[in-house]
């Protein structure tokens, strides 16, 4: 099952679409960024959250770690698997939706290794990293479809109403 919800991903909690497992848009080094990683860094607590990460590091792109979710615990969030996406210009277009596929099923394998069942993400890459928004969603639902199962719960956590129409329609389209 694969929902799309408007917000902040560290805000889950007491909404439907909290989950036991959020996914941080990383960098290859695992460390505090920007953005969604910014964020998930702050509401996890930044100097636990590095700590674990820098015993997992480093993460190539298109690959994923689990770590704990440390301050997030109190907000039922058991895991923060942290997937590496592309930089869109590092990459051929072809070989981007590639390893943004790869980022987004990576992900899903650290979730059913860790024995859990919901995930949220948020749309990996296109922030700094400079994926087309539409080309991003497209990649991240084709994916998600073909791993999903009856078991699966993913929510796409949209930042901005742009991103959740991208979802929406690549999730009528597909
Ligand atoms: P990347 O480096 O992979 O592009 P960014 O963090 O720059 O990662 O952006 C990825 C997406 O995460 C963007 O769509 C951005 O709007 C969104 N985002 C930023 N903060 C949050 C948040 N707190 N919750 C959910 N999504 C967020």
């Amino acid at each position: 099952m694969i929902n799309v919800f408007l917000g902040d991903i560290t805000e889950l909690h007491g909404t439907p679409y909290a989950a036991q497992a959020i996914v941080n848009a990383a960098n290859e080094r695992l460390v505090a960024g920007s953005g969604v990683c910014g964020a998930i860094f702050r509401a996890a607590g930044l100097r636990h959250l590095q700590q674990a990460c820098h015993s997992v590091a480093p993460c190539p792109t298109g690959s994923a770690r689990i770590t704990p979710a440390f301050d997030l615990a109190s907000q039922c969030v058991e895991a923060i698997i942290h997937a590496v996406g592309p930089r869109f210009s590092d990459a051929s277009s072809d070989a981007a939706d590639r390893l943004l596929a790869d980022a987004y099923r990576a992900s899903i394998s650290c979730l059913r290794s860790a024995g859990l069942t919901s995930i949220a993400y948020p749309s990996i890459s296109t922030g700094v990293f400079g994926f087309p928004l539409e080309r991003a969603a497209a990649v991240s639902v084709r994916t998600l479809r073909e791993v999903d199962g009856p078991d699966l719960a993913v929510t796409l956590v949209a930042f901005n109403e742009q991103t959740k129409l991208a979802w929406e329609e690549a999730l009528a389209a597909q």
